[in-house]
């Protein structure tokens, strides 16, 4: 049997004896790399993959290898920089080309003529997908706007522009709407780019004196252009430039632009008027950290992905101390099934304590109600105003803002927060909180007010 035959084979073996979630983790981006009667190399995308393989696979592993007629010795993990970050899905028969491979393929024999060293090693890695990024509040509506995206491309939200903090999801989800469509339409074109990326490309282009007009024509190619973080592009004149005509082209053609950045356009510094209007043309979401419930069920989720069972009250206990980073709180996990791991003990309470006493949380006296006494004394009103009917602005604009507060500090949810506020109807939490999230932006006396009343609140 051919040798990307044989790991075909044994990937699908093993897929079927583990949890998908286990599957995706550490098996996904796996090659078989070489093979004889002693030793069979499997290539890793990374170290933790490494020993994670060695550790807890390497028995099923060796089994599964015997049951397609190899006995090796032992089977080593090599970390294999540079390997393809998607495998192709189980019905195709084994062979090199992918249909993102062989974008960047095409992409890389381009600009070996053109001389540029294109790095396609960050495209699409489907370690990303719908079915493992959990929804609640705070991703809900960047959720369902990247599905409707993977269903239709280049229809109705086009172009997106998904922003908000670090380590909340976005990378996670634009990947997934390429990885979807990909897995629908193989043959689509999708290219996913970190800014940084796109620049570093058009800069080399530029300095080996050719003309750019592979790079851009590689780009202006896609179907589905996805670029990350563009708040890199800020104070890039040139790079903007080619942006925009790439933007155009695409936009034009009904190609799906997905965009994502850490502030919203109209906030990226030194960002030319052109591009800033352009990228609010289709859909902007602001996402927002997933509130609490939802860090629980990603937890969780992600624990049980690695048959690592959390106690409740351990979950609860994570879940409040990391609060704005999905990212962070993934480690925190991964630390502490570690610890567990090593020292063979089941996770408790008083483990995790240990091991994150020092990790800060929202301070106790930040509660629903404190937010509320806080924004009433700040603008000079009463509670039961905040709390009452009244219509009137200089009561109506301070009710608004303890709700965005009641979001931004505490991440409740928007029933709840319409709760807090005495109110049955959740989509005037929504509106408000929409409203100041808008004018936050250009109202500076907006931003003060919340900024003297984040102050207050946590000396
Ligand atoms: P960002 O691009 O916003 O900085 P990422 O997309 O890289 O954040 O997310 C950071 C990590 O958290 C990733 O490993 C991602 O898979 C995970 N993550 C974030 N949000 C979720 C979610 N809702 N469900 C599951 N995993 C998530
Ligand atoms: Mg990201």
């Amino acid at each position: 049997m051919q040798d990307s035959g044989l790991w075909q084979a044994v990937l699908g073996e093993i897929e079927l004896s583990i949890s998908r979630g286990n599957f995706v983790t550490w098996f996904k981006n796996t090659q078989l790399v070489r093979q004889n009667d002693d030793v069979v190399t499997v290539g890793v995308p990374n170290i933790f993959v490494k020993n994670q393989l060695e550790k807890k696979f390497n028995d099923l592993v060796l089994e599964v290898l015997a049951k397609n007629g190899l006995k090796p010795g032992r089977v080593e993990y090599k970390i294999h920089t540079g390997m393809a970050s998607s495998r192709k899905s189980d019905s195709e028969d084994a062979g090199p080309t992918s249909t993102i491979e062989l974008v960047k393929t095409t992409a890389r024999t381009q600009a070996t003529i053109a001389n540029i060293t294109h790095s396609y090693r960050q495209g699409l890695n489907d370690r990303y997908n719908f079915e493992n990024f959990v929804v609640g509040a705070g991703n809900e509506l960047a959720y369902a706007a990247c599905q409707a995206i993977a269903t239709n491309p280049g229809t109705k939200y086009n172009p997106l522009f998904l922003y908000g903090g670090v380590g909340i999801g976005k990378t996670h989800l634009i990947q997934a709407v390429g990885n979807e469509i990909l897995a629908k339409k193989p043959d689509a074109r999708i290219i996913y780019a970190s800014t940084e990326q796109f620049v570093q490309e058009f800069v080399d282009a530029l300095r080996f004196k050719k003309n750019t007009s592979s790079f851009a024509g590689f780009y202006r190619g896609a179907d589905v252009l996805i670029v990350d973080d563009v708040q890199f592009l800020a104070g890039k004149e040139r790079v903007q430039e080619e942006f925009f005509h790439t933007f155009n082209a695409l936009y034009q053609a009904n190609h799906q632009i997905i965009m994502s950045s850490d502030k919203p356009p109209k906030d990226i510094p030194t960002l030319e008027e052109r591009l800033r209007s352009r990228f609010a043309w289709g859909m902007t979401i602001d996402m927002q950290t997933p509130d609490f419930e939802t860090r629980c069920a990603i937890l969780h989720t992600k624990a049980s992905d690695q048959n690592f069972a959390l106690p409740q009250d351990v979950v609860e206990f994570l879940a409040t101390r990391v609060q704005n980073n999905i990212r962070e709180l993934e480690g925190a996990l991964t630390q502490l099934i570690a610890f567990c791991e090593m020292r063979s003990v089941e996770p408790d309470i008083r483990i995790a304590t240990t091991m994150f006493e020092g990790v800060k949380g929202r301070p106790k006296h930040v509660t629903a109600r404190s937010i509320i006494e806080r924004t009433a004394k700040h603008f000079h009103v009463s509670i039961d105003d905040i709390l009452g009917p009244k219509r009137d602005k200089d009561i109506v604009v301070p009710r608004q803002i303890a709700m965005y507060m009641l979001r931004s500090e505490l991440h409740l949810s928007f029933p709840k927060i319409a709760h807090e506020l005495g109110r049955k109807d959740h989509t005037t939490a929504i509106h408000s909180i929409e409203k100041i999230q808008r004018e936050l932006s250009y109202e500076s006396s907006i931003r003060q007010s919340i900024n003297e009343l984040k102050e207050k609140l946590y000396a």
